[in-house]
């Protein structure tokens, strides 16, 4: 892979070599805390009831806080594909659904993840948590650019499964440090405890940066699991006991950057992979319609607060469309470097938006949405949404499903279906969906297969 150094960082690189300097500090330390079927109503400052959230809501009150912000599918596997290489899913072939403990594919070697562009550029990358970006071997976090994993290879409901469909029957889930399998079937309570004492070892082995950490739990996904120290915390049940603990998670980690001096220069991204799951006693979306494996804002709309503190004004709040497929050409910013000009991505460099919420518009002129098979059903521009299809979050029952437009300005939980009035506008919206998915799907690269040699 090409290095993407550029000529200041090579410079600052070359006078750090030369002075003896252990690291430039122009480069900022990255840490994506992404969380399992969160609902965009589950933390303090998105509304949540039932809970607290004081480590999230300090995140929030001393960051950027994001009301639409979107993931470009709505479950664990395309999301996960999404986030490490700024593209849609089926650009990268993981649209369809999520992968199994019987799955034989991943994400492609070829494709180029966030990790795999930060480590030419000096940075010690890790991954704690859940992966789910294929399980064979050669399709591991340590083979696409993280130089150090502690979590396991897919969801916590994959825990000795039996697929009666396939008769395959999934072994206990196994918890990976590097590419050894250390525990079989580990107990789910201690999951989020111990990822965070990981991440804790990880930043202060890491003081001398720079430094990338993907902290990816396991929780809320069901089943949920909560430590004893939790258990029977919130009046949400054991929701909001998982969420209760994660938020320790959170101030764990705002703690440990304290006190190792990194706290200026560490960038903390918390976001979600999808909406929560349509279940009694699960998360919630906001008020918003639908969830999980839905298209509807319920499922594409997450939580996302962005802190640091030497360049991100306290208390900012964004109305802005982003991703986070934003996230790897940003991050690849920050650190001083620049995109493979071969490399095609949807996301965009949002660092303008981060540093001047206020006045710096959206990079997207629209934002598609994918069903959990990747076929395209919905198309925000500006505040219009257009529903052409769903094949999740609509009942049968009710008959075929009626093209839909929404203001989402006026109207975010999408119950005013405006299409009658708005003939042209529906026209040109879904000839702009079609003409997208023909092009991604015309350009879209190879999932990753097994080598069979
Ligand atoms: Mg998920």
């Amino acid at each position: 892979m090409r290095r993407i150094v550029t000529w200041p960082l090579a410079c600052s690189l070359l006078a750090c070599a030369l002075s003896g300097c252990s690291r430039p500090t122009d480069q900022p330390n990255f840490i994506i805390i992404f969380t399992d079927d969160q609902g965009y109503g589950d933390t303090g400052r998105y509304g949540a009831v039932g809970f607290d959230t004081p480590n999230l809501d300090r995140l929030a009150d001393e960051g950027l806080r994001f009301t639409d912000f979107y993931v470009p599918a709505t479950v664990c596997t395309p999301s996960r594909a999404a986030l490490m290489t700024g593209s849609y899913p089926k650009r990268v072939g993981l649209h369809e659904a999520v992968l199994f403990p019987y799955s034989e594919h991943g994400l492609n070697l070829d494709e180029t993840t966030i990790p795999e562009l930060l480590q030419p550029l000096g940075y010690r990358t890790g991954m704690i948590g859940k992966w789910h970006l294929g399980h064979q071997a050669e399709f591991m976090p340590t083979r696409q650019g993280f130089s150090y994993f502690f979590g396991v290879p897919y969801s916590n409901d994959m825990d000795g499964f039996l697929y009666r469909d396939r008769g395959f029957q999934s072994p206990p889930l196994p918890l990976y440090e590097d590419e050894a399998v250390v525990e079989d079937g580990p107990d789910q309570a201690q999951l989020t405890r111990r990822y965070t004492e990981a991440a804790v070892q990880f930043i202060e082995d890491s003081r001398d940066g720079p430094f990338f950490l993907y902290l990816a739990h396991n929780m809320p996904h069901l089943p949920l699991h909560a430590s004893e120290a939790f258990s029977g915390t919130s009046e949400r049940g054991l929701y909001g006991d998982v969420i209760q603990e994660i938020d320790w998670s959170v101030g764990r980690i705002l703690a440990t950057l304290e006190a190792t001096g990194l706290d200026e220069r560490t960038v903390i991204v918390f976001t979600s992979d999808n909406g929560p799951v349509l279940r009694p006693n699960a998360g919630s979306a906001g008020g918003l319609r639908g969830g999980k494996a839905t298209t509807w804002e319920g499922g594409s709309r997450v939580p996302a607060i962005v802190r640091w503190p030497s360049s991100i004004r306290a208390g900012s709040v964004s109305g802005e469309i982003a991703t986070t497929m934003d996230l790897l050409p940003t991050l690849v910013s920050l650190a001083g470097g620049a995109m493979p000009e071969a490399l095609v991505v949807d996301g965009f460099d949002i660092t303008a938006l981060l540093l001047r919420p206020e006045t710096e518009p959206s990079p997207y002129d629209a934002l598609y949405y994918y069903s959990r098979d990747g076929l395209p059903e919905a198309i925000r521009e500006g505040p219009w949404k257009l529903h052409v299809a769903k094949s999740r979050g609509w009942n049968p029952a009710d008959g075929d499903f009626p093209v839909s437009l929404y203001n989402l300005a006026e109207d975010a939980s999408e119950t005013q279906n405006l299409a009658l009035g708005h003939p042209d506008l529906v026209e040109r919206l879904r000839d702009k969906l079609t003409l997208f998915d023909a092009a991604l799907t015309r350009d879209a690269r190879p999932v990753g297969t097994r080598d069979p040699g």
